[in-house]
Formats: C-alpha cells, sequence, structure tokens
C-alpha cells in the first residue's frame, strides 16, 4: 500500500500550522465539562490524521453500491412487524432497553396520528478484510450500521479532506497526482434533512435537533444546521436537550407535538439511544409521546430498532435477504460485504458460538444491543463474560462477530496538538440519506463517506470514544 506519511518528517510548525487549519475550518468539539468551573466548556480541535491514509478504490465503489439497497431493505423490515418480533424476541427478554423500544414500536402500530414521512440518515460501516489466496485483495466488510445519530458528516467529511491538503502542501507534497475524492456528505444529507421537514407542510413549525445536556460533539452538529440554512433560509432550526424537555413537551387533539409550546416538524435525535439517556420511566413516555405524534422522526423508532447488531445477525443468515430482496444481484452485492455473524441464542448453534469463541477468542468481537464505542468485548474480557453468563439466558443479548484485520499503515496522529507515529488501521463510513412515504423510499440518496483511523493498538473505535480520529482517504 502506498504510505504517504513514511518518510515525511513532521515539524513543530506543521503541526502548529495544521491544528489551527483545524480550528479555523471547524473540526472542533468541546472539552469534557469541568465540574469545577462555571465557565462555558472550552474546545479542542477534533483527533485526526495529519496526512490522508490509502484506501482501496474498488471497496469505496463496491460499499458505495450497496447503500440503496440497504435503505430500501432496513425500511422493509422495520415495517415487518412479525419478522421484527421473532428477530428481537430472545434479546427483548433479557435487554430492558430494547423492550422499552420495542413496546413503543408495537403502540405506533395502533397509532391514529401515524406519521408517514421518516427522515433516515444512515453510516454504513467498513473494515478492509486481506481476501485468501492470490493475489491478495483487501474487501469490505460491514461493522455495523448506524441507522441513529450517524455522526461526523458535519467537521469529519470534506472539512477533513482540505484539512489535510494543506497539510500535504505544507510537507512540499503535490496533491495533484493523489485521487482524494469529493465529499459532499454534509451538503448532501442536510438537503435530504430540509426536504423532510418541507413535507410536513407548516413553514412555521421547528426543526428540533434533540441532544445530550452533555454533548461534546456540538460544532458537528452545528455544521449541519448551518448547512441547511444555507440550502433553505426558511428553515428553523432549535436545540433542545432532552432532558429538558420532559415537563414542557405536549401534543394537541389533533396529534401536533409541541416543546416550549412551539410546533414541532422534526425531531432528530442525537440523543436517546442509550440506556443512560433515559434516566426515569417519564423519559419513556416522553420518547413515545414524540413517537406517537404526528411530528417527523429522524430516525423512527422503527429505524431504530433496525439498527440493532441483533438484526444485522440475522440478515447475514442464508435465506433471509432473499425475502426481503427480489433482486439476486442486490442480494450478492450485499452478501458480498457481510463477516460471519453468530447468534448466541439458547440452542445448538448459540452453544457450537460460544465454544468457538472460547476456543480462538483472538479471532472474534462479543457485541451487545448497544451504540457509541466502549461496549464490545475483546480477548480476556470477552472469555471471562461468557463464562460468567454460562448457560444463562443474559448470553442472547449479545452476539458474535468474526474480527476483521485490516491492513496497516503508518501516519502520524494529532490528539490535543501533540503529534505521534502510530500504525493505523482505517474504518469507512457511507452515508446515505433517505424519506419514506408509507411503504416506499424516496429521495434516496448515497452522499459521501466518512474515514477514521486509530492505533492498531486499540480494539474497540469511535472518535467520541476517544479512540479513533479523523481521516480521510487516498484511493488506490
Ligand atoms: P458501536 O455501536 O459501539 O460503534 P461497533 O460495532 O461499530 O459498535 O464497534 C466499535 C468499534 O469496534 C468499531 O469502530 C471497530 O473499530 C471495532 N470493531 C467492531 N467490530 C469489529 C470486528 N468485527 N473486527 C474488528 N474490529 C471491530
Ligand atoms: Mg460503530
Amino acid at each position: 500500500m502506498q504510505n504517504i506519511a513514511s518518510g515525511v518528517c513532521v515539524t513543530k510548525r506543521m503541526v502548529d500550522d495544521a491544528v489551527d487549519f483545524a480550528h479555523a475550518s471547524g473540526i472542533v468539539m468541546l472539552n469534557k465539562p469541568d465540574e469545577s468551573s462555571r465557565d462555558r466548556q472550552k474546545s479542542s480541535h477534533a483527533p485526526f490524521t495529519m496526512y490522508p491514509s490509502s484506501f482501496s478504490k474498488s471497496a469505496v465503489s463496491q460499499t458505495q453500491s450497496v447503500q440503496d439497497d440497504i435503505h430500501s431493505l432496513f425500511h422493509k423490515v422495520s415495517r415487518d412487524v412479525s419478522f421484527l418480533e421473532e428477530v428481537l424476541r430472545s434479546t427483548i427478554a433479557v435487554d430492558s432497553f430494547v423492550k422499552n423500544l420495542f413496546e413503543i414500536y408495537k403502540a405506533t402500530l395502533t397509532n391514529e396520528f401515524a406519521q408517514k414521512v421518516e427522515i433516515g440518515i444512515y453510516r454504513s460501516d467498513y473494515m478492509l478484510q486481506k481476501s485468501p489466496g492470490e493475489p491478495v485483495v483487501f474487501l469490505p466488510k460491514q461493522i455495523e450500521i448506524n441507522t441513529m445519530a450517524a455522526s461526523f458528516f458535519g467537521i469529519g467529511t470534506n472539512k477533513v479532506k482540505r484539512l489535510q491538503q494543506y497539510n500535504l502542501r505544507n510537507a512540499s507534497i503535490t496533491c495533484d497526482n493523489l485521487d482524494m475524492p469529493e465529499n459532499g456528505a454534509l451538503d448532501g444529507i442536510a438537503r435530504v434533512m430540509v426536504e423532510g421537514w418541507k413535507k410536513y407542510g407548516n413553514p412555521e413549525a421547528l426543526f428540533v435537533f434533540m441532544i445530550n445536556k452533555s454533548e461534546t460533539n456540538i460544532y458537528d452538529q452545528r455544521a449541519i444546521e448551518y448547512a441547511m440554512y444555507e440550502y433553505d433560509p426558511a428553515v428553523k432550526v432549535r436545540r433542545k436537550v432532552f432532558n429538558d424537555c420532559i415537563s414542557t413537551t405536549r401534543t394537541d387533539q389533533d396529534g401536533k407535538l409541541f416543546i416550549d409550546d412551539e410546533e414541532v416538524a422534526v425531531v432528530y435525535f442525537r440523543t436517546c439511544y442509550m440506556p443512560d439517556h433515559f434516566p426515569t420511566t417519564k423519559h419513556w413516555e416522553v420518547r413515545k409521546l414524540i413517537e406517537l405524534s404526528c411530528a417527523i422522526k429522524s430516525p423512527s423508532i422503527a429505524h431504530q430498532l433496525v439498527g440493532s447488531k441483533k438484526l444485522q445477525q440475522v440478515l447475514a443468515k442464508p435465506g433471509v435477504l432473499e425475502k426481503f430482496i427480489k433482486d439476486e444481484n442486490a442480494v450478492k452485492r450485499l452478501r458480498d460485504t457481510f463477516a460471519e455473524l453468530y447468534s448466541l441464542d439458547m440452542n445448538a448453534a448459540g452453544d457450537a458460538a460460544v465454544k468457538l469463541a472460547l476456543e480462538r477468542p483472538e479471532g472474534f468481537v462479543l457485541k451487545p444491543q448497544r451504540e457509541g464505542g466502549g461496549n464490545n468485548l475483546y480477548d480476556s474480557e470477552m472469555v471471562d463474560r461468557l463464562t460468567e453468563i454460562g448457560r444463562d439466558e443474559r448470553r442472547c443479548a449479545y452476539i458474535l462477530m468474526e474480527k476483521i484485520i485490516p491492513p496497516v499503515q503508518k501516519n502520524y496522529i494529532i490528539y490535543d496538538r501533540v503529534c505521534s507515529m502510530a500504525n493505523t488501521v482505517s474504518e469507512l463510513g457511507i452515508f446515505g440519506a433517505f424519506l419514506t412515504n408509507g411503504d416506499e423510499v424516496t429521495n434516496s440518496h448515497t452522499v459521501g463517506h466518512l474515514l477514521r483511523s486509530k492505533s492498531d493498538k486499540h480494539k474497540d473505535g469511535g472518535v467520541a470514544a476517544g479512540v479513533a480520529v479523523l481521516d480521510s482517504p487516498i484511493l488506490i
């Protein structure tokens, strides 16, 4: 693999220049809150790699080519109540978070104010896996699909490409013959978000970004808001902290949603994807009130549920894709991107999967139904958890996945103004956005990508989790 960073030395001036560029172009995050300070939280540049990383061009086009298939597949699944119920049954029995989501989902099925329009903002993540045999090629394998609160299209896409082009220029490396693809994720998603808002039919009603109190990734969200204004200055975005909305959210007799006495057209969730986001039953009631209102949701509870890792595992089973997709080529395209996934249900197949993981722990990842990084278990932690759970039903809360070993390349990681050389591995995310109208998927677009890289010493990932850093690809 072509490796730009090896052989280039980085001076302190180049690091300072890069950090300034990152700040100036808004590649910035809030620092973790300092409880002892009454000042507004300070911000720092988001971590990034100094130079772009090489990534397989054919893997990018292959993963882009399945994004539309993913939108229509997941929308179909989200509307197939009996299938979803069957898939999630064992998980619901042991995972109260998924159980609560599913109860709201069931309540939507008889909802007199059901909203046909949904806004889907998806990011499908992949790592490269060496093919067996000769010649060696790297094939994309799907790590997960984020159907909710998919982040970093605000600050992590074209802005990072521009930053790295600047860094290359600073190192006297010409970009002319480097294939660094344009990245339309921010504008592309902002457009679909605004088009969704228009479908509500009241230009006075708000587009609400529902967020967490201690959110650190606010500039990523702000960048989206500004891109929406750029596309249509008439849209009215408001940021609301979910916790603050608990006593100020209501619906009227027509199912219209009001927060702080203002009518809401769209609720875009950048919260509500973790148990911590629901500290009381009242929080669940408000989430349900929002879902049953006629406001447009992004995502709906149905689309949140189809992002579960359990569904990812079931869709990879032989014959399941075929139930939803008639086009054989589309089935093959999708299946080619799937890694080996195993159910841990209480049956012979589940027992065999546990045995596999205990015999060769370095080959697998144990995943619960959670988002946001830091939840998966590897190596001895995985063994300890599986051993502790034993033959208890609690194992149904997890799935098992083969561990992908992606190619390693050298790069400089800039973390809090400090530069260090690392052996890095990369994860490619493909962004897509769409609207729905009942059974139909409309406005489906594959809009751009996100490359995140991390030192190969880390097992888990996530920029917000402090492990991965923002990067962009050179296609080779
Ligand atoms: P989350 O919902 O927490 O983001 P992911 O499934 O994306 O969960 O896993 C988090 C991180 O763990 C990924 O970004 C990746 O770095 C690593 N990871 C997950 N699955 C695998 C796998 N099968 N092989 C190698 N690394 C993995
Ligand atoms: Mg992830």
